[in-house]
């Protein structure tokens, strides 16, 4: 049997991996279009962050190692182009402009997700980057050692844009950030957004809310970042403008599209066509408190997705029990995290939502290097189930989330969660976690 992938990365590889161990007779074909495979994107801002460190450190696995350890025919340098579904072909070009036609018996598309760029004149200029994959995170490393970059202006203010400007100022370089929207965070309870903004204000990044950026001029060797009201001036000009699912293959095919034109998969990850999966970024998932199909491109679902494909195309049945959107990342000294649902979304959905917004510490009372953390939670009025949370704190955040997000698997109502039997002793939280005060204080809210 023909086991074709398209995608190297996080998907990709975990599928092709994990295939050839359970079948190691399974004829597993990768194509992957750039020259890089299987490594960690998430780490990208953080290698950005130290210029003595190498791009190629992310790489979790060689291809070389794919290749002659594990026995999977990796082609790098191969763009898929089109999905023949009747002949069960793909055809596409290589990196020299070869043509090439590739037979399967079963595909998994894994094509990841794009940055958006807008069709604004300027954003094609030298200098004006986005990071999505190794070959851009060793364009911008280049470009700041190259050019001496000293000003940066970022558009956009979600994760990787945050990331990215503590990687910047961590370098000394000026960083002003620049969004239409009048919110930073606009999921985030407005007190936890005012945290996030306040820390980077004292890191002295300048923030541009409500500036609709019309375009980006070159004057001599500098970048105008023209918006509504003001332009900002950069050698540098960083586009994190979110991402979009990678499925105009899937769509040139006749595949079903899903939230956001992302790919739309079952439970066992099979597209429309029984034939076809798709996994990572370019498909979507079930949410597990909507129960609805939604779109969060994030590594752990692309990996374990990868993982079920496998599974699913050597004879082991598997079926995901989706996602609750649990993410969570670093803003200078603080950690920002959620699960589930904010109010807004809650509302979406149809939920009634009761939520409660509180401050507590995050080590025990008196204990020296005790910092605030900030909790929000959400639960359904009428039914009392738990709904989402996010935290905000200088420690502690991160992994106290997790907890929600198992509570959100198992529909757990905020009653049930406030009886959980939660870690103490003074160096980690306090003898009530902030977990718990937050869901005793909500349940008086129904
Ligand atoms: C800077 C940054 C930081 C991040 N941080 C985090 C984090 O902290 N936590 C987290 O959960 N997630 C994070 N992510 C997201 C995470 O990296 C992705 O969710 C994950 O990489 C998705 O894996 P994937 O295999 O679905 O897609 P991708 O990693 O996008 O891989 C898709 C691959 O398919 C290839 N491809 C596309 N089209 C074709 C074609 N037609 N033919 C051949 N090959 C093709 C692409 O070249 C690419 O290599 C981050 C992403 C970035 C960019």
């Amino acid at each position: 049997m023909r086991f074709v992938i398209i995608g190297g990365d996080a998907a990709g590889m975990s599928a092709a991996s994990r295939a050839k161990r359970n079948m190691p007779e399974l004829e597993v074909t990768v194509l992957e279009q750039t020259a890089d495979v299987s490594y960690s994107a998430c780490g990208m801002p953080y290698n950005i962050a130290d210029p003595e460190r190498e791009m190629e450190d992310l790489v979790v696995r060689t291809a070389r190692v794919f290749r002659e350890k594990q026995g999977i025919d990796l082609r790098t340098g191969h763009r898929a182009e089109r999905i023949d579904r009747n002949a069960g072909v793909v055809t596409g070009k290589t990196a020299q402009g070869e043509p090439f036609e590739i037979p399967y018996d079963t595909l998994l598309i894994a094509t990841g997700a794009s940055p958006v760029i807008p069709n604004l004149s300027g954003f094609h200029l030298p200098g004006v980057l986005a990071l999505k994959s190794l070959e851009d995170g060793r364009r911008i490393k280049n470009f700041i050692r190259s050019r001496g970059v000293k000003r940066t202006v970022i558009i956009g203010m979600g994760y990787i844009a945050l990331e990215m400007c503590e990687a910047l100022r961590s370098r000394d370089i000026q960083v002003n950030m620049v969004k239409p929207r009048a919110v930073l965070l606009p999921w985030m309870n407005p007190r936890l957004t005012s945290m996030v903004r306040e820390e980077l204000e004292r890191w002295g990044v300048g923030i541009h809310l409500g500036q609709e950026v019309k375009g980006i001029e070159k004057q001599n060797e500098t970048l105008r970042v023209v918006c509504s009201d003001t332009v900002l001036e950069g050698d540098m000009v960083l586009v994190a403008m979110g991402v979009k699912p990678n499925s105009e293959l899937a769509a040139g095919a006749g595949l079903d599209l899903g939230p956001c034109d992302s790919i739309s998969v079952d439970g066992t990850l099979r597209t429309s066509d029984e034939s076809i999966y798709s996994a990572g970024d370019c498909a979507d998932a079930y949410h597990v408190v909507t129960g609805k199909k939604t779109w969060i491109p994030l590594a752990l679902r692309a990996n374990r997705a990868g993982w079920a494909v496998a599974d699913n195309v050597t004879g082991k049945r598997t079926e995901l029990q989706g996602i609750a959107g649990t993410a969570v990342f670093k803003v200078f000294d603080l950690e920002v995290a959620r699960t589930g649902l904010s109010v807004g979304e809650a509302e979406q959905f149809g939920f009634e939502p009761a939520e409660v917004m509180i401050e507590s510490r995050s080590r025990a009372h008196a204990h020296p290097g005790a910092s605030t953390i900030g909790v929000q939670m959400v639960s359904e009025r009428k039914s009392g189930r738990l709904l989402g949370a996010q935290l905000v704190g200088k420690e502690g955040a991160a992994h106290r989330v997790n907890a929600v997000a198992v509570a959100l698997h198992q529909q757990m109502t905020v009653e049930a969660f406030s009886q959980c039997d939660l870690a103490y002793a003074p160096p980690f939280s306090p003898v009530w976690d902030p977990m718990l005060t937050a869901s005793n204080q909500l349940l008086k809210q129904a």
